[in-house]
């Protein structure tokens, strides 16, 4: 059978291959560490799992929602957002709405395509998350990447986003904390992205705050809107339960946008998913989201000593000039190219080994990591600060081992 030309081009996502090639090493009895993961290898709160059990009960709880989700769990969002971000709820009540989606993957999907016309840009910033690109594409949409680097902590530069504007540039994709370096954009850089926005009000901004709770250092992330709301007009707002909740299998996000936004999603998701999980919603419209933040206390306690770790093994290492402070989601970004190893490498600008050094560090020393290629950044790997102290203090000495290899 012949295959569309649409999907041919869509590549398999590397996260999940390295995922597995790492599960058949160990299943051949090596000792892996696996830092590939996206995910808290944590059951979620007691409290959230008795609510899903509550619900085991009822019938609707079982069968189709409204498209757009139950309008209960769409208010109460809405309203857990303006509160939690300190907006005036007359700013929100009237002209924006909530939609669910069967996770926040889906969310931004459908929010791409309410937004991008074919031969739309789409600007990113690098690293970013290895979905955009593929979802703007589908839309039609192209990808324009404003790059950053280990030194700035993988912070990209305002100028560096105003000179990739063009009269095609219809969106921007912020995601802070972000995948995969593990930072927040600070203040001072969120002020300066709203001072920029007052250029550019028709520029729509898809804020991906799947990570806003998760940060171990502060200040704790804001968002430009939070110094100008007005600009709440142009933006779109994507969160879910995957990684604040460990929830990531049970498929549910949410997108807060104008309602001409969301009513657009809502047809979209109508005619393709017809909505989103029933049960999941109604657990979540009975659970106290304030209580989120006492669960993530132990899982920010845990992030930041592995972060720790991360800053004393580069620096008993010699490798002090390719460590950044990771302050928030659960990730850190390995910059090879300022490394030993690198000497067996061609440094030629644009020539990416990241998937090769993966793989050695999956044969040589039993990590397993995730290439930066498709992260926009070449060169560079992520590593997951979620495992255990021990076994993660004994995977950065093998990595720091690796990087001072030259034959
Ligand atoms: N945005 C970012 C930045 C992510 O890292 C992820 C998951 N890795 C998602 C969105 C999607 O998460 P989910 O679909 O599980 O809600």
């Amino acid at each position: 059978m012949h295959l569309s030309s649409r999907v041919i081009g869509i590549p398999d996502s590397i996260t999940m291959k390295l995922n597995e090639r790492a599960i058949a090493l160990a299943e051949e009895g090596k000792v892996i560490y696996n830092l590939s993961g996206g995910q808290l290898p944590i059951k979620p709160l007691p409290e959230f799992v008795e609510k899903i059990h509550h619900q085991l009960n009822f019938l609707k709880s079982y069968q189709y929602c409204p498209s757009a989700g139950f309008p209960g769990l769409r208010k109460k969002l809405l309203k857990h957002f303006y509160e939690t971000r300190e907006l005036a709820a007359e700013l929100l009540e009237t002209s924006f709405d909530c939609i669910l989606s069967n996770g926040s993957k889906h969310s931004i999907y459908e929010a791409l395509g309410a937004v991008i016309d074919p031969g739309d840009e789409v600007i990113l910033l690098a690293p970013f998350w290895v979905s955009y690109p593929e979802m703007i594409k589908f839309w039609g949409g192209i990808p324009a990447v404003v790059k950053s680097n280990v030194f700035d902590a993988f912070v990209p530069a305002i100028d560096d986003i105003r000179k990739i504007m063009s009269p095609r540039t219809k969106c921007i994709i912020i995601n802070s904390p972000n995948n995969p370096s593990g930072v927040h954009y600070s203040e001072a850089w969120m002020k300066e992205f709203a001072a920029f926005l007052k250029d550019y009000p028709n520029l729509v901004v898809i804020s991906d705050e799947v990570y806003s709770e998760i940060s171990y250092f502060d200040p704790k992330p804001s968002y430009f809107y939070q110094y100008d709301h007005s600009l709440i007009n142009q933006t779109i707002i994507i969160r879910a339960i995957s990684k604040t909740l460990a929830s990531t299998g049970l498929r549910l996000g949410w997108t807060i946008a104008p309602k001409t936004v969301v009513d657009a999603m809502s047809r979209i998701q109508g005619q393709t998913t017809s909505g989103p999980n029933s049960l999941i919603q109604r657990a979540l419209m009975d659970f106290d989201l304030s209580h989120i933040d006492s669960f993530l206390v132990p899982v920010r306690n845990h992030i930041r000593s592995n972060a720790a770790t991360l800053r004393e093994k580069f620096r008993e290492g010699n490798l002090g000039h390719c460590w950044y402070q990771s302050t928030s989601a659960f990730y850190f970004l390995i910059d090879f190219s300022r490394t030993p190893m690198f000497g067996r490498f061609d440094n030629v600008e644009g020539d990416d080994h990241s998937y090769k050094i993966a793989d050695e560090l999956l044969h040589q020393e039993g990590i397993a990591v995730v290439p930066g290629h498709d992260f926009g950044m070449p060169n560079t790997a992520r590593i997951s600060l979620v495992i255990e102290e021990i076994p993660f203090q004994e995977a950065i000495t093998k990595i720091i081992r690796y990087l001072h290899k030259v034959s």
